[in-house]
């Protein structure tokens, strides 16, 4: 299966966050890889997702009882086959999961590393079809961290035995701590590393309240005359009007959406790869398989539905790296229009509360007050120390603007007082 659509059925997410995707595909291909990412970053489906894309079971080496719960129960209420085998388990729950082993259904199988300290769990691993060894928090191998467990050392022996490929996860990034992972997990032969921060310091970040969008798109589309970029819009009729707009501005626009047929819409995808310039007008539909490197600006005349989409629309802008620029409109009606679109979803009642938090967050990053960077990538589990712009380091808010009112207010309210 795809990725994408399970990432959407199976675990309700509606895109990637940074950095996923491409591990994703890596260890669903059987690569052996090892992929560093922030805490809160989402390793966790980085192995989940592709453990479900594979045949035969996938082995998920964990060093807390806790965490193999939290995602086993998670795992199973999102439909998906799992099962842990730890020193917690109830007879019962050990009775459960090797019926599933023996049925062949269980897809994820959680295990202590103290495990793979008797003969026999080997053994059975060998013979249950084992097609992915998932390692999380994998420095718990290097001898020198805080979390070294022994256990974890007998790993790489497990990967030799079954010959299968070998995911490894953890957020801690320092050079030496990769390098005694690859000798241990990896026997020193390189697996694919994937060590990227979620920053993109080329981009620009900016937010407006939204008082006229139409005039406020076309006064930033001015500004960058000439260079190809994206206005991501909430509903497909906007797409046609605001294309037609800047049309009527002397731009090359034209719209995008998933009404469209699908001729039309190759035909606006190709001619946004071959043309210099080319503003494109749409709706969330345009993005998959985008992937022109030089594209200046992304603007939102609405706000996106999620703090982890307008990431991933913005992200778009400067893969070249080179200078790219952002804006993103909203207003009440937006926030609104969001919050009655996850309440009237289909959703189960925990998948709408996660939704609303995202777009909760997303809100924070609106009204933040000092740099969206670090609003934005604190969100991510990510510091950064300096921004690559944003409109707030340009020019900080005046704090002192705010309580103006409210001084005249207090001031009149002082004057009345004393006469
Ligand atoms: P890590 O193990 O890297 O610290 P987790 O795997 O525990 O992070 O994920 C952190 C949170 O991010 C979880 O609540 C998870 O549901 C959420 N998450 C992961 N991937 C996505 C995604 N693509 N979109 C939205 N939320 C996600
Ligand atoms: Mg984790
Ligand atoms: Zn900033």
């Amino acid at each position: 299966m795809r990725a994408e659509p399970l990432l959407r059925e199976v675990f309700g997410f509606d895109s990637f966050r940074p950095g996923q995707a491409e591990i994703v595909e890596a260890v669903a291909q059987g690569e052996n890889t090892l992929a560093i990412m922030p805490t809160g970053g989402g390793k966790s489906l980085c192995f989940q997702l592709p453990a479900l894309m594979r045949d035969g079971v996938t082995v998920v080496i964990s060093p807390l009882i806790a965490l193999m719960r939290d995602q086993v129960r998670g795992l199973k209420e999102a439909g998906v086959e799992a099962g842990a085998l730890t020193s917690g388990n109830t007879e019962e729950e050990t009775a459960e999961v090797w019926s599933a082993i023996e049925d062949g259904r269980l897809r994820l199988l959680y295990m202590a590393p103290e495990r793979l300290a008797s003969g026999g769990a080997q053994a059975m691993l060998r013979r249950i079809g084992v097609s992915l060894i998932a390692v999380d928090e994998a420095h718990c191998v290097s001898q020198w961290g805080h979390d070294f467990r022994p256990d974890y050392l007998r790993i790489g022996e497990l990967r030799r035995d079954l010959g299968v490929p070998l995911a490894a996860f953890t957020a801690t990034a320092d050079a030496e701590t990769r390098e005694e992972i690859v000798a241990k997990l990896f026997d020193g032969e390189r697996p694919r590393e994937f060590l990227r921060g979620f920053d993109r310091p080329n981009i620009h970040l900016a937010f407006a309240v939204k008082d006229q969008p139409r005039r406020q798109i076309l006064a930033f589309a001015e500004g960058r005359r000439g260079q190809s970029g994206i206005v991501y819009c909430g509903t497909r009729a906007k797409t046609e009007t605001l294309a037609q707009a800047l049309r009527e501005q002397g731009h090359s626009a034209c719209h995008y959406h998933g009404g469209m047929d699908p001729d039309d819409r190759r035909a606006v995808e190709g001619r946004f790869a071959r043309e210099d310039g080319l503003i494109v007008v749409a709706t969330i539909a345009f993005g998959m398989g985008i992937d022109k490197p030089d594209i200046r600006w992304v603007a939102h005349a609405d706000l996106p539905k999620s703090i982890e989409s307008y990431y991933q629309e913005i992200g778009r802008a400067g893969r070249d790296g080179a200078a790219a620029e952002t804006l993103t409109l909203f207003g009440p009606d937006d926030i609104r229009f969001r919050r009655s679109q996850i309440d009237e979803g289909l959703a189960p009642p925990e998948r709408k509360a996660a939704d609303h938090g995202r777009l909760n967050a997303l809100l924070g990053l609106a009204e933040a007050l000092e740099c969206r960077r670090k609003s934005l990538l604190s969100y991510f589990g990510e510091e950064v120390e300096t921004c690559g712009g944003c409109d707030l380091c340009d020019k900080p808010p005046e704090l002192f603007d705010a309580t103006t009112p409210v001084r005249m207010a207090l001031s009149a309210a002082l004057r009345t007082g004393e006469s």
